[in-house]
């Protein structure tokens, strides 16, 4: 399995939760089903530019004179911040992280392939890939499902593009301005490879000329994943991937997310609460959980509203859950009179988490399950069910298959959980009494709250709206 990493040019987002944690449950179901994996997921560190500008720029080159870096200090410092955001998540690492710099010489030898066969070109030093050409014999566009006549019409026109025969037309390498840093030589002169080409040499290098699945966000469909078809193809003679995964896109509050709307959440700002749109801060088990109960393939909407319910309802299961893990059941249960209606009912459940997850990885469906099978915990625990209506092995399978599903599957974890969840809810508390104490006036009270927190390190923000949030000092 690919999946395209992250461009490590900043700090990861909420949008990219969503992939990463996506296929982490696909890495971690095919394992519990018996697969060796392989799991591949790339490092970008040199060649996502942004083809706008007159001269191409490197995303990673422009940031590190922003930050006054050298562009491997750059690269490491946000490698170093998606590696820890992904551990919080409880996300296992790659089975191969490659990097982008590390496959240069990989790259140029694809791209001198493509020459060869006669659908790439050079001007100026630059390389392009001719999707014209390549759509007279081939289907550019089957993944995508673009037409290619009307990409010929309608893509723009931008400054810098007159190098192209097509406008559509892709950069396989492109020459480095004098001032760009990050360059390496090529037969065609100094430069930095295109993006494309980049998944296409590292998927191919480790998992061969065709592979299981190819993963990542739906915004990566086209042109990136469209242009790794025909690069791959072009190279190795075979369509490059067996299955195409896309995750659907996270929107905030309705809106989509994007730098123009002023609403982009890091995760470090997710994780301390730090962001204006933020109430207040969530844990990477809440967001991991609200992720989940969304079909991946769907659009997620994010809200603090939403994020609040994810929370709560993540307690209550794994409050149910933690209960019924200590549950030592006995051998030699005496068998009273068993509840057959309740015992086929957690049967059924129970045996409908794997046809869910192999009706394309229904986490939503499985977690669904779940919530059916709290109230019955909780009446086995508050004693309304007897443990002994049930038979020994429904309860163990119970016991089993959620410890299963929860931990090994869908990376849940209980302690991280248990701990915030707390705080939170003692914060919950405290904010209630204060605005309590406010609606009756009562600023005695209401101070000496905010002063004792604030001593503790916990820093009180009445917002605008009335409201109150709150974060760690
Ligand atoms: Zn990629």
């Amino acid at each position: 399995m690919y999946v395209c990493g992250p461009t490590v040019s900043g700090e990861s987002h909420l949008g990219h939760a969503r992939p990463y944690i996506t296929f982490d449950v696909v890495y971690r179901y095919f394992q519990y089903l018996g697969y060796k994996v392989r799991y591949v997921r790339n490092i970008t560190d040199a060649g996502h530019f942004e083809e706008e500008g007159r001269a191409a720029e490197d995303k990673i080159a422009k940031k590190a004179v922003l930050e006054q870096l050298e562009p491997m200090e750059l690269v490491q410092k946000y490698t170093n911040l998606f590696h820890w955001a992904f551990d919080q998540f409880n996300c296992l690492p790659p089975s191969i992280e490659p990097t982008a710099t590390g496959h240069i010489v990989e790259q140029i030898g694809m791209i001198e392939e493509i020459i060869k066969a006669g659908y790439g070109y050079e001007v100026n030093g630059s390389v392009y890939f001719d999707v014209k050409k390549y759509a007279e014999k081939y289907d550019y566009g089957k993944l995508s499902g673009r037409v290619i006549d009307d990409l010929l019409e309608t893509t723009r026109n931008l400054d810098g593009q007159e190098e192209k025969k097509n406008k559509t037309d892709f950069a396989l390498w492109k020459a480095a301005p004098a001032e760009h840093i990050m360059r390496w030589k090529s037969p065609w002169g100094e430069g930095f490879p295109g993006w494309h080409i980049e998944c296409s040499a590292m998927s191919s290098k480790y998992l061969g000329k065709q592979f299981d699945i190819h993963g990542g966000g739906m915004d990566l469909l086209f042109p990136h994943h469209e242009s790794e078809i025909a690069q791959s193809t072009i190279c190795n003679h075979i369509s490059p991937v067996r299955y195409w995964m896309h995750n659907n896109m996270i929107t905030i509050n309705g809106k989509k997310m994007g730098k123009s709307y002023n609403n982009v959440i890091t995760l470090t700002e997710l994780f301390s609460g730090n962001h204006p749109l933020l109430e207040r801060k969530y844990s990477p088990m809440t967001i991991r959980f609200f992720i989940l109960q969304t079909h991946y393939r769907s659009t997620l909407d994010f809200s603090n509203e939403a994020l609040q319910a994810a929370e709560k309802g993540l307690r209550r299961l794994m409050d149910a859950y933690e209960w019924l893990k200590q549950l030592a059941i006995g051998n030699e249960q005496s068998p009273a009179k068993t509840n057959t209606e309740l015992d086929e009912k957690i049967q059924g459940l129970l045996s409908e988490f794997d046809e869910f997850m192999n009706d394309d990885f229904s986490t939503a469906k499985v977690l669904a399950n779940m919530f059916e099978l709290v109230p019955v915990i909780n009446s086995l625990k508050d004693k309304s069910i007897l443990i002994e209506s049930l038979p020994v092995g429904t309860l163990r399978l119970m016991q089993e298959k959620l410890k299963i599903y929860l931990e090994d599957i869908l990376g849940l974890k209980l302690e991280t959980l248990a701990e915030e969840d707390k705080l939170n809810a003692v914060m919950e508390v405290l904010i209630t009494l204060r605005k309590e104490a406010r609606t009756k006036k009562d600023w005695a009270t209401s101070d000496k709250i905010r002063n004792q927190l604030a001593e503790a390190g916990v820093l009180l923000k009445d917002e605008k709206d009335g409201g109150m949030s709150w974060t760690l000092k």
